[in-house]
């Protein structure tokens, strides 16, 4: 679906969705091209303004995602942090110490990989879990 506004419908748009003042990125519309992702997505263009973060009204932005996101990754490494700690039966210092070393082994691990390709896909992974947890090297 496009979500192209002809120039001469933005005023009926932006009263509509009951905008005072449009933002100048995305006219009031709410979504942008150049959204919050940076565009130029394969078969998604479109997406949430990051001025007014979807309102369309540049004096009442809405929630900025990309915060949020950032926000929600960052209690997922916690989380997976202390069900580490919670699963070797250490804390949560310990663990954080540990990490960037156990990631540099790991990531050895599937250097070391030449067969398996699951095998390497699989350290790969858990070493990036593990970086986000906190433990980079
Ligand atoms: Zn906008």
């Amino acid at each position: 679906m496009s979500h192209y506004i002809p120039p001469e419908d933005l005023d009926a748009v932006c009263r509509a969705r009951r905008v005072h003042t449009p933002c100048p990125r995305c006219r009031g519309v709410g979504r942008a091209v150049d959204g919050w992702r940076g565009g130029m997505q394969v078969g998604m263009p479109w997406d949430t303004c990051s001025a007014c973060w979807g309102t369309g009204d540049a004096e009442h932005a809405g929630d900025d995602v990309r915060q949020l996101r950032t926000d929600l990754a960052a209690a997922d490494a916690e989380r997976g942090l202390r069900w580490l700690a919670h699963a070797v039966g250490a804390d949560l210092l310990s663990v954080r110490l540990a990490l960037p070393h156990v990631t540099r082994q790991i990531e050895r691990l599937r250097d070391r990989q030449d067969g398996i390709h699951a095998v390497w896909l699989t350290f790969n992974a858990l070493a990036a879990a593990l970086r986000e947890m906190g433990g980079k090297p």
